[in-house]
């Protein structure tokens, strides 16, 4: 069983601390507001698209260290990706903390919420940005 300190590693603090792309977007055309009422994350996720590609996406809100990191590592992963493969990771970061799956290599860097999966309460915190960004990419 891990410890809860291994799940709060450096790069997480790091991204609570200073998020990347912690603002709205000038002509998003796309948003959602998320909210996790078991720990009282928000977040709100804007998307650009041009054609297939996800131009520029963003977020704002407030939360735990977990739903903010993973809001910001979300957002760096998935700009210059196609509309495709953000919907490709979106599924293998949800497969990841909810299965005991090994994190697959697209991931990369998000394979750091992969010790969230032994914490149910938290899984709700890791996914809610993602689950926020799907809402904000239907037309
Ligand atoms: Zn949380």
């Amino acid at each position: 069983m891990s410890d809860l300190r291994e799940l709060y590693q450096q790069l997480i603090l790091d991204h609570n601390r200073s998020p990347k792309n912690f603002r709205t977007l000038e002509e998003p055309t796309g948003h959602a507001d998320g909210h996790n009422p078991l720990c009282g994350d928000r977040v709100t996720v804007y998307v650009r698209l041009e054609g297939d590609l996800v131009a520029d996406v963003s977020f704002l809100g407030e939360g735990c260290a977990i739903s903010k990191a993973s809001a910001s590592l979300m957002t760096q992963a998935l700009k210059g990706k196609t509309l495709a493969q953000a919907q490709d990771l979106l599924a293998k970061f949800v497969a990841m903390v909810t299965t005991d799956a090994p994190p697959d290599e697209a991931l990369g860097k998000l394979a750091v919420f992969k010790g969230v999966c032994e914490f149910p309460m938290r899984v709700k915190c890791a996914t809610l940005a993602w689950h926020t960004l799907e809402a904000a990419l239907k037309p």
